[in-house]
């Protein structure tokens, strides 16, 4: 299948390089230079405009930071033409940004009213499943549209969800990341008190991984720099997932509990962290480093 992928940043990238991998045709494209030599060194083909990649494309996939990014792309900014009008009839785009629920039902309403199939289909499992081909999708739909989308997810993933209908994966997906910035903080909360009092890192993270405090953190993604060997803490806690892209998911999943009036307390207050973290200078790096609000200097 030829298809379009576009941004290709710490997740974009080896999802486009998997369904490369796996016999597509892949025409990739994202606004910077270096994002677009790596996968270029893999030897996908890289467009020279996002509209130039959707020339020919049976099936168009983003993976953009923020709804601002989806919105422009597709719809275009202050009136000024978006991608769908390049896109030919009958084309499925696939959104797996991880973006404002209404964002996607405002963008799959503009690409139905053109003929063409949308889905959202944000994911979890990190750099280390986007890379794997292990990725969780969660999406948001028609039955049918999602049937097409399938063989090629299945490229990219190993769970794919059916959450309802379009927005109802960005809603998933922000239940599961408010619950991920909350688990991340309170694992490095345990594990900060647990070497103020002496404990070794790693045997503590062990005993906690194998007890009924162990969760995903903890498994893969543990905060504490050399506990283990492929964390993004182990490596400076560069690439993985942005701090400033938990903040983002904090804030979405707080602004549709205002909406929906829920009660969500510790959403807010992870929330509230993540924005003193990013405001320390700890914005570009990955989200595990909020442990560093919670060790001792010196
Ligand atoms: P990233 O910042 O590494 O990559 C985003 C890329 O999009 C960048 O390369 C940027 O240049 C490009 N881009 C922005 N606007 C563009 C445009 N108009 N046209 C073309 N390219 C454009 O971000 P990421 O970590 O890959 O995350 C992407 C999305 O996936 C986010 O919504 C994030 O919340 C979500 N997500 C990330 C992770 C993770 O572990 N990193 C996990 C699950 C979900």
């Amino acid at each position: 299948m030829q298809i379009a992928f576009i941004g290709l940043g710490h997740m974009g990238a080896p999802m486009a390089i998997n369904l490369h991998k796996a016999g597509h045709a892949i025409k990739a494209f994202d606004l910077s230079a270096d994002a677009c030599a790596q996968v270029k060194a893999q030897g996908l083909q890289v467009a020279a405009s996002a509209q130039d990649a959707v020339q020919g494309a049976e099936a168009v996939i983003s993976m953009l930071p923020a709804s601002q990014h989806v919105e422009g792309l597709y719809l275009g900014k202050d009136g000024q033409g978006g991608l769908l009008q390049h896109i030919a009839k009958g084309t499925l785009v696939i959104d797996s940004s991880t973006i404002a629920a209404a964002t996607s039902q405002k963008a799959a309403k503009a690409a139905e009213a053109a003929g063409i199939a949308f889905i959202d289909a944000p994911v979890s499992g990190g750099t280390g499943g986007a890379i794997a081909g292990t990725l969780t999708f969660m999406v948001g739909g028609s039955d049918a549209n999602l049937e097409r989308a399938r063989p090629l997810l299945e490229k990219m993933g190993k769970n794919i969800f059916h959450a309802g209908a379009v927005g109802a994966g960005q809603t998933a997906k922000i239940c599961n990341n408010m619950l991920l910035g909350i688990l991340m903080i309170g694992t490095s909360e345990a594990i900060s008190l647990g070497v103020a009092n002496g404990l070794d890192p790693k045997v503590l993270s062990e005993i906690m991984r194998r007890s009924s405090g162990g969760n995903w953190a903890l498994e893969v993604y543990n905060p504490y720099p050399g506990v283990q060997e492929a964390s993004a803490a182990t490596r400076g806690y560069t690439g993985g997932f942005g701090t400033d892209l938990m903040l983002k998911d904090l804030g979405l999943a707080q602004e549709n509990a205002t909406a929906v009036k829920a009660s969500t307390p510790l959403g807010g207050l992870a929330r509230a962290l993540y924005a003193a973290h990013s405001l320390a200078g700890h914005g570009g790096e990955d989200f595990s480093s909020v442990i560093k609000m919670l060790q001792k200097k010196g």
